[in-house]
């Protein structure tokens, strides 16, 4: 169960919910996977954790359906994310692919709707498409993803205020810190970490985070690389992370990964490691 101690978020519209979430980039691709797919979604939500990040990209529907499978049943007890493709954020067309992942999913609502990256598509006409989408009750919000400072100066010139930003970061890249989350922070738009443990890649055998893991303990027994990952992303106040876990091992040890709390040492030692920006960094993604 969620306990006070583990991290949580406040959105702008005034929903509190726990700063872990799932990601699901890949789930459905093979079929032999599936039912560990679901059941990792399932021991997510058992333990209290709310957000469910998907697409339609993601195997054009293939992942919302396994979402759809593993919210059987219980869709009150998930916040659920799809993502529009650019090139469907025209008026109409936003609209059918919103109907679509529906139709994926299982479900008659989103909590959360983004736009997976920025389109070339007039802003006012995507915005019109999400508010139709909100007052018809297909979506509770709208949002966007890997929208860099000027991207979101330039929604806000439309007085466009997105619910969350969702972008890449990790410890290894940290560019973001320099002037993109603080200035969502002070619109009181709340940021989402993609890849918050470098996709299971040569992130989780930097020395650094094995020694720091060593220090650690959880209630699944001694920490490990990617908990340390994961905690470090945590660490700041206004920020989600949804890493993408399809074996149920996975998902019990990010779910454990909720108990660390990092020393001011070892945030000292992996800034050492993985320095914060100096200067401004183009927003980097995936
Ligand atoms: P992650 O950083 O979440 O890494 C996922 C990889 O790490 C998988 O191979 C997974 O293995 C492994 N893993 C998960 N938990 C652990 C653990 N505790 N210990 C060791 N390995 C672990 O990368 P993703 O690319 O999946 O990003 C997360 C999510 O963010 C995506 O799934 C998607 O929902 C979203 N995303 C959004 C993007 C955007 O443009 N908006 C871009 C990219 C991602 P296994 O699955 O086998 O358990």
């Amino acid at each position: 169960m969620t306990t006070t101690s583990h991290p949580i978020v406040t959105l702008r519209n005034g929903i509190t919910l726990p700063a872990l979430g799932m990601g699901t980039w890949r789930m459905g691709d093979d079929p032999a996977q599936r039912a560990h797919e679901v059941r990792s979604l399932q021991i997510g939500l058992d333990a209290g954790l709310k957000i469910i990040d998907t697409a339609e990209m993601y195997g054009h529907g293939r992942s919302e359906s396994v979402v759809g499978e593993a919210l059987r049943g219980r869709r009150d007890q998930a916040f659920l994310i799809s993502k529009v493709l650019p090139q469907h954020a025209s008026y109409n067309d936003m609209l059918k692919a919103c109907e679509r992942s529906l139709k994926h999913l299982g479900t008659d609502y989103l909590d959360l709707y983004l736009l997976h990256w920025r389109s070339t598509i007039p802003f006012n006409e995507t915005l019109y498409a999400f508010e139709t989408l909100r007052e018809r009750g297909l979506i509770r919000d709208w949002g966007v993803s890997n929208f860099d400072t000027n991207d979101m100066n330039e929604l806000a010139d439309f007085g466009a205020y997105p619910l969350v930003n969702q972008i890449l970061y990790s410890l290894e890249y940290r560019g973001t810190e320099y002037d993109l989350l603080p200035r969502d922070e002070d619109a009181h738009i709340t940021n989402m970490a993609y890849c918050p443990i470098g996709q299971g890649g040569d992130l989780l055998h930097h020395p650094i985070l094995r020694a720091i893991a060593h220090e650690h303990k959880t209630s699944l027994g001694h920490a490990t690389p990617a908990q340390i990952a994961l905690a470090w992303v945590l660490r700041r106040s206004n920020m989600i992370a949804i890493p993408k876990a399809a074996t149920p091992h996975h998902q019990a040890l990010n779910i454990a990964a909720q108990e660390i709390q990092l020393t001011q040492g070892d945030l000292n030692a992996l800034d050492d490691a993985f320095p914060p920006p100096s200067v401004k960094e183009a927003l980097a993604v995936i």
